[in-house]
């Protein structure tokens, strides 16, 4: 296989090796089934309670209020379902036009079901500001869900202010923050937070294992019925060997954040310089508040899907803001979101650089947009 350059870590990362070597045990000898009564059930059962432990300090929370989940798909659509149907009255949610299709989506089945859901939009850097919030938000709103940073653009959204905004009006709040959890310090206590989605496998940790974070005493409904796995609310045999990795995963991402986000940065730099020195028009989108290493760039009267596969025959991966359906170009709900002129729109890529990068990564994808751009 010729080298690749990763620059996709949005859409996923690398598993870390600390993280598969603890996995290793629950899959290949300690693989009992965490429920049963005998003793070969006791380290997995173990396992499962320290890295609920792990985890829960690495975001300020009580081990009882992290749920283990499947990923960040689950967890999104656990907590927008999960508080309207404990809600007889249908009193409303608010979320955000550009968030990932996990939250659109489940909001759009519980309007199937006459629960009542209003969106609110992102201004051109792509932030959701208290203002706008307070603008819609009544006292029949139950439920905000804003996402802690958009994955296509990196945009970080204020979540502390929002979520005082919230809970003026007697509205919880849940924030997807999937992309931003192990990347930035979170902390559900100082945000105030009543839900937080995370996903192991977009900070190192293994694929298909998440969590939820759930405050103590939030009125939620059960997420799936069955056994009496996480306190019976999301029923069915636990994911051990994934838990473990995305406890791992995250201590060692949360234990080295500073030194990753200077690395990332640093390369963040090295590629928005080496587009100006090699005279590559462009415009960066998501504003001055971005999660390290997401780089939405938009070239014009280009072609975003072109540049992906022309990349992609360099050996280099990365990912883009709209999508090419023959003859017509599809634009992002994101970059509609934020009003992206379309003649910019159709040439946007997105660039995410993770921890495992290097420069040299960057100075080959200089040299390939050069190419493709020239
Ligand atoms: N939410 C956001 C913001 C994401 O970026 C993603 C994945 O891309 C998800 C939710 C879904 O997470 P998962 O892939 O773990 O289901």
């Amino acid at each position: 296989m010729k080298h690749l350059i990763y620059a996709d870590n949005a859409a996923t990362t690398q598993l870390d090796i600390e993280a598969f070597e603890a996995m290793k045990p629950y899959l290949l000898q300690e693989y009992g089934n965490a429920s049963q009564p005998y003793s070969f059930a006791r380290q997995p059962k173990k396992a499962i309670q320290e890295a609920r432990e792990t985890i829960a300090s690495c975001i300020g929370a009580l081990p009882e209020e992290v749920f283990f989940t499947s990923g960040g798909t689950e967890s999104d659509n656990w907590a927008i379902k999960g508080i309207a149907f404990q809600n007889y009255s249908h009193r409303g949610t608010i979320t955000t036009a550009f968030e990932h299709h996990a939250v659109l989506h489940a909001c759009e089945a519980i309007t199937r079901l006459k629960y009542p859901v209003d969106y609110l939009w992102p201004d051109k850097n792509g932030t959701i500001t208290p203002d706008t919030l307070r603008q819609l938000i009544t006292d029949q709103t139950l439920l905000v869900s804003i996402m802690y940073a958009n994955n296509e653009i990196g945009s970080i959204q204020p979540i502390k202010e929002l979520c005082a905004v919230a809970h003026s009006q007697g509205a919880l709040f849940h924030t997807d923050a999937v992309q931003a959890v192990g990347h930035i310090n979170i902390d559900v206590k100082e945000l105030g937070v009543d839900m937080l989605s995370a996903s192991a496998h977009k900070f190192n940790g293994a694929k298909g294992v998440g969590f939820l974070f759930i405050r103590k005493g939030t009125p939620i409904s059960v997420y799936s019925d069955g056994g009496r796995q996480e306190k019976g609310f999301r029923a069915g045999t636990e994911n051990v060997a994934g838990i473990v990795s995305m406890a791992v995963a995250l201590k060692h991402n949360v234990d080295t954040l500073e030194k990753n986000r200077q690395h990332i940065l640093g390369l963040e730099k090295q590629l928005i310089e080496g587009l100006y020195t090699r005279e590559i028009a462009f415009i960066r989108n998501g504003g001055e508040s971005t999660l390290p290493g997401i780089i939405s760039l938009s070239f014009p009267n280009a072609n975003g899907e072109t540049i992906l596969h022309r990349l992609d025959l360099m050996g280099i991966a990365v990912s883009t803001g709209s999508a090419c359906n023959s003859e017509i170009t599809e634009i992002s709900h994101v970059l509609r979101a934020i009003r992206l002129d379309e003649s910019f729109a159709k040439g946007t890529i997105r660039i995410s650089l993770g921890k495992n990068n290097t420069k040299d990564d960057v100075d080959a994808i200089l040299v390939g947009l050069k190419k493709i751009l020239k």
